[in-house]
């Protein structure tokens, strides 16, 4: 009677501390977020550093196996195979029935089965994923008896970093370092104004990611968070992007300066012009004849500097008495392309090949190649075809002043970029 009655305080010390225990790894879990602080003061963390916190807390009380559900698997077959006796079994599953059907357990799950630390055979219940926010646990309660409950998982986020030199493409690149498909499409996406994937990308181009990841308990990567910075560098070119939120509460992505990643075509690339003829189907005033007027003319005076009107490469400078006269062609990243028409002269310096920057002049207006007076012929291609610029939907980009602007320039210097 009396050996029973010990072992029966024995079991609820052991409860006890198991409550305390999960008290302490709960309140780890849910204090994650100083990593972040570390980072932003100039260390990066990984993940050893919480698996350092975390193990020696578990590893006295629980072993704990994690194992998987495999198709046709249910909670009980999967618990006979890991050799948990018949009769907890049974109790284990009427519990676990009240709160979560069995028949819900899907392929794949992960459960993890608690057994006792210093008596590896005692069997004290365990835990499934059922989706990213929830799992379900089934455990002993103070008298012994196996209860439910559905509790809503907690997340750790950590800032993650990789960098490298890119042999074939980016993606290859950062994929061999590690990095998930997931993060380097957006990385692409978010660079896809500033850089084209095709052409600036060359061998020995080298780039770097900051990215959250978030951790389960178990310390594997359950979701890509947010890219909160990167850099590409090519031979002749750096272009850091950084992610900040503005008093107003948008987000988006920003170069070193506080311009705007998102960088929108000019829609006007000369000042004090008016449309004297828009895009589409008119009678052409050389010829007579009804065809596809494909650009806009801007009407205004000869020598009205025109304007590049995005960040590009010049593709063609090209003088001609027929046509579209003295004209520059400019390509932009992924797709695009600009030309400007009848122009008088160019502006100095302008060569295929040089990078021009949105607002760059590049030329002045005149009435050069089949024109009737002076203006400018403003064309854009997409994927070689042309379309109405004004058709053309990129978002107008932002630059950040103010308040904001001294935010962003701190959380520039405050994000340790290697490269
Ligand atoms: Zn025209």
């Amino acid at each position: 009677m009396n050996s029973m009655n010990s072992s029966f305080n024995g079991k609820k010390a052991f409860i006890y501390i198991t409550i305390l225990v999960v008290v302490i790894i709960i309140n780890i879990i849910s204090n994650k977020k100083y990593i972040i602080g570390n980072f932003f003061s100039g260390s990066i963390s990984h993940i050893e550093l919480e698996d350092s916190h975390v193990k020696p807390f578990i590893e006295p009380k629980f072993l704990n196996r994690d194992v998987q559900v495999l198709s046709g698997y249910s909670i009980d077959t999967l618990l006979l195979k890991e050799n948990v006796d018949e009769k907890s079994v049974v109790e284990s599953s009427r519990a676990l029935s009240l709160v979560f059907d069995p028949r819900d357990l899907k392929a794949g799950s992960n459960v993890t089965i608690s057994y006792d630390w210093l008596n590896q055979t005692e069997f004290l219940g365990y835990e499934i994923d059922i989706n990213f926010d929830q799992s379900v646990i089934v455990h002993k309660n103070s008298e012994n008896i196996f209860v439910a409950h559905i509790v809503k998982k907690s997340y750790s986020k950590i800032v993650n970093s990789g960098s490298g030199t890119i042999e074939n493409s980016l993606y290859q690149s950062a994929l061999s370092k590690g990095i998930s498909a997931n993060v380097i499409m957006n990385l692409i996406q978010l660079y896809s104004f500033d850089v084209d994937f095709q052409r600036d990308i060359k061998k020995g181009s080298k780039f770097e990611i900051v990215y959250e990841d978030y951790l389960d308990k178990r310390g594997n990567v359950v979701k890509h968070g947010n890219i909160l910075a990167a850099v590409l560098k090519f031979e002749d070119r750096r272009v850091p992007i950084y992610r900040f939120t503005t008093n107003d509460g948008k987000v988006d992505y920003y170069d070193e300066s506080g311009k705007s990643a998102r960088k929108a075509l000019l829609k006007t690339p000369v000042n004090g012009a008016y449309i004297s003829s828009s895009f589409g189907m008119r009678k052409n005033p050389i010829s007579g004849f009804n065809s596809v007027h494909r650009g806009i003319d801007f009407a205004v005076k000869t020598g009205t500097p025109i304007y590049a009107s995005g960040d590009g490469v010049i593709k063609n400078t090209i003088v001609s008495d027929r046509g579209y006269g003295i004209h520059i062609i400019i390509r932009h990243p992924n797709g695009y392309e600009t030309l400007y028409g009848h122009m008088s002269a160019f502006a100095k310096g302008m060569y295929p090949g040089l990078r021009v920057t949105q607002g760059q002049v590049i030329g002045y207006v005149g009435s050069t190649g089949f024109s009737t007076g002076p203006h400018l012929h403003y064309g854009t291609k997409y994927n070689g075809k042309f379309v109405n610029p004004n058709s053309i939907k990129i978002p107008p980009g932002r630059i950040l002043s103010g308040d904001d602007l001294v935010a962003f320039k701190k959380l520039v210097s405050d994000i340790p970029l290697s490269i």
